[in-house]
């Protein structure tokens, strides 16, 4: 019997949710390590400060050092911490925060060779629990994806901590979770059919599709609540939909057109959304691609506008017409995540189908 490839799943060694979970890092980070130094951004450090250290101390595990001065996942702050943080001895890193900070302190432990633990303080990525980081340079130019050896091995977010963050935080991580349930079926469906050796798991699928149903089902009460300052049953599915089932099993592959166009889009000057809000937006254009039915697209449309997500190009910014073709040309670059769509997809069919989302938005209004 011939194998075509494998089917591969990286994911965090445990994911722990909760209002008030914070309160407990002490007991469970000290499966980990005893001397832990802490990474995070100034905002974030100073949100989770008094209960991250009583919790380690609590729990005999004192911080031993930590820096609180990441604005940019970069190489140079990357090895700083690694100084730092071996100079100190420590035998684990806390990263706190948003994506910047934590896939700082992922990179940091990897290179150091120990565990991290993610606590994020918001919602706007799913970063805390990829077994990768974004690196940037300090003016923030995309680097590289740096690859870690392992997911970190615990993923704690205290529901108090990110769903009283700035509600649109919780919207724009809903925009980016929105593409798994699409990007992840198409990536899944081009593996197989090309035989490639990175096969997507049938239960990775499964929580990336489940994880789209939980964003239709409550997105839309999980903001009110968020707003109102609610912890409810609907926010915390949401946030488990954008933290842990986005990005479930990903091993590293999974996106397909929605982030194509994504990166194709940003390229141009006048796109003010942030990444989950041009990814929605790329992922109603990867439905138009694929050819899905109008009802379909319309209800997922439907969803966006209620959210504030952008449903056409106007919304995404200042974005000048006559440079679109650049866009789709960048988006089709076959080194990008385009080439993991199933079916051919060139400049020219993303541009008819970025006009046949406007053609839907408009009838929408
Ligand atoms: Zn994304």
């Amino acid at each position: 019997m011939t194998q075509d490839g494998f089917r591969k799943v990286i994911m965090p060694a445990r994911y722990i949710q909760g209002a008030g979970a914070l309160r407990e890092i002490g007991n469970y980070a000290k499966q980990f390590g005893f001397k832990p130094f802490v990474v995070s951004g100034k905002t974030a450090f100073s949100r989770v400060k008094s209960e991250l250290l009583a919790g380690l101390k609590a729990a005999r595990a004192p911080m031993v050092g930590h820096d609180d001065s990441v604005t940019e996942c970069t190489y140079e702050k990357i090895d700083e911490i690694v100084r730092d943080a071996g100079r100190l001895d420590a035998d684990l890193i806390i990263g706190c925060g948003g994506g910047k900070a934590v896939d700082t302190a992922k990179a940091a432990a990897d290179k150091l060779g120990i565990p991290v633990v993610t606590v994020p303080t918001q919602c706007a990525t799913n970063a805390d629990q990829m077994a990768d980081a974004v690196i940037f340079t300090e003016d923030h130019r995309f680097v590289e994806d740096y690859y870690l050896s392992r997911a970190p091995a615990l993923v704690l977010v205290d529901t108090e901590i990110v769903g009283l963050a700035p509600v649109r935080f919780l919207v724009q991580g809903m925009g980016d979770a929105l593409a798994s349930g699409f990007e992840k079926p198409a990536y899944a469906a081009s593996m197989k059919a090309r035989k490639c050796d990175d096969l997507a798991a049938a239960s990775a699928l499964e929580v990336n599709l489940e994880c789209f149903s939980v964003l239709m089902a409550h997105g839309i009460q999980a903001k009110k609540d968020a707003e109102r300052g609610d912890i409810t049953e609907s926010l915390e599915a949401v946030i488990e939909a954008i933290k842990l089932m986005s990005g479930f099993g990903f091993g590293g592959g999974g996106c397909a057109a929605a982030h194509a166009i994504h990166n194709g889009l940003t390229s141009l000057p006048g796109v003010q959304r942030k990444h989950g809000e041009v990814v929605a937006y790329g992922t109603l254009v990867q439905m138009v691609l694929e050819d899905r039915p109008t009802g379909e697209i319309e209800r997922v449309m439907r969803w966006c506008k209620e959210l504030g997500l952008p449903i056409r190009l106007s919304e995404l910014g200042d974005v000048d017409p006559d440079l679109l073709p650049i866009a789709a040309e960048k988006a089709c670059n076959p080194k990008d995540t385009m080439s993991n769509m199933p079916f051919l997809v060139t400049p020219m069919s993303v541009l008819d189908a970025m006009r046949e989302v406007e053609r839907l938005a408009g009838v929408l209004a």
